[in-house]
């Protein structure tokens, strides 16, 4: 026998890891910089490192305090009930429970193109089907309300990424609101703020205050360099605080994983540093990098480089990783993470070297 026809699903393409190149290229790892997948230069917080180490202790218990614990200084943060908080194994656990929670068979959700990969496969696994709103690059990939109402016909839910990956860009509030204003009743707006801590600028978490129709994602896996620990939250609304209990894995986050956000949330400075030195590897990019960029609001920059493989392929013979954004439909563009000032210096030079070749 055979899964069930898998042929409309799609494989994530993840950024390749420094191992994976260093072995293939018979480089030394240590030598190696990954601006690819939009992790964290400096590492984990220090703190979480320490608390991920006390944890192992009690690592053969389920993680209830921990998951409440977590779970209710998320809540207090916001300012919403705890039951507003939807823990998840990264933030696209968090995809999966409200994919979950929301579709029936064959409901329709309506995606970003280009974008993240994981919301028209959430929406395919759990039986629903996925139509798309295109981001024009001749209008530098604008975010607005016209853009999705556009293409928007009667979905039941409209994924907005916001800082969008990869452009960079993002939506106002104005702009999610109208959106959500403008759908169904029964249409949820979620709001994915993967990269909400690079940008200056309110959550949409507002929005869930007032309205039953938005949901916000938030990620530890970036600012907070917790990627490979994998957890994330959904901030939903009251009126779908109950059905969280009805999808979730039990123990949807690790006691690792809980501990290690409880710590990470504790240690501003790490966050800080983070916020601020993307900052300044954003604005560095756009202005000596030797391609047209776009303005960037998370902590990485679209740089348009001609063919985006053959630079990819130079650039990692020469020990920089990039992301060939091909899989996103721009053969045309890598994205480049924010690293260290030292990593983003190198990255740039070595950049504009090949593409001066
Ligand atoms: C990184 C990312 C996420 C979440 O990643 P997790 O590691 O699963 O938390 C969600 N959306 C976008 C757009 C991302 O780039």
């Amino acid at each position: 026998m055979e899964p069930r026809d898998l042929s409309s699903h799609t494989v994530y393409q993840a950024g390749r890891g420094v191992e994976e190149v260093a072995r293939e290229l018979g480089l030394d790892p240590d030598d190696l910089v990954k601006l690819a997948s939009n992790e964290n230069p400096f590492g984990p917080s220090p703190a979480a490192v320490e608390a991920i180490k006390a944890a192992a202790e009690s690592a053969n218990s389920y993680p209830k305090a921990s998951h409440a614990d977590l779970t209710e200084k998320l809540a207090d943060e916001w300012g919403v009930a705890p039951s507003q908080i939807w823990l998840g194994n990264g933030g696209d656990g968090v995809l999966d429970y409200l994919a979950r929670a929301a579709l029936d068979p064959g409901d329709r959700v309506l995606v970003p193109e280009p974008g993240f990969a994981y919301y028209a496969m959430s929406a395919r696994f759990h039986h629903g089907e996925v139509a798309e709103y295109r981001l024009s690059k001749a209008d530098d990939f604008a975010l607005d309300a016209e853009t999705v109402l556009g293409d928007y016909d009667g979905e039941r839910v409209v994924y907005l990424t916001s800082p969008h990956n990869p452009t960079g860009g993002r939506f106002s509030l104005d702009a999610v609101a109208t959106i959500a204003d403008e759908t169904d009743e029964e249409t949820l707006v979620l709001v994915d703020e993967a990269y909400g801590e690079f940008a200056d600028g309110p959550s949409a978490v507002e929005l869930v205050d007032e309205r039953d129709d938005v949901a916000v994602l938030r990620t530890f896996s970036k600012v907070y360099g917790l990627a490979g620990v994998r957890l994330g939250y959904g901030v939903v609304p009251e009126e779908w605080a109950d059905a969280y209990a009805r999808v979730n894995t039990p123990f949807a986050a690790s006691e690792i994983a809980c501990r290690a956000g409880l710590a990470a949330l504790d240690d501003g400075a790490h966050a800080e540093k983070t916020v601020e030195t993307a900052a300044w590897a954003r604005e560095y990019m756009s202005e000596t990098l030797d391609a047209p960029t776009w303005e960037s609001h998370g902590n990485f920059v679209l740089a348009e480089v001609g063919d985006a493989e053959a630079v990819a392929d130079q650039l990692q013979r020469r020990g920089v990783i990039v992301r060939d954004c091909s899989s996103f439909g721009l053969p045309e563009c890598v994205r480049i993470t924010c690293g260290t000032k030292a990593e983003t210096r190198r990255a740039v030079a070595e950049c504009n070297e090949v593409l001066a070749e």
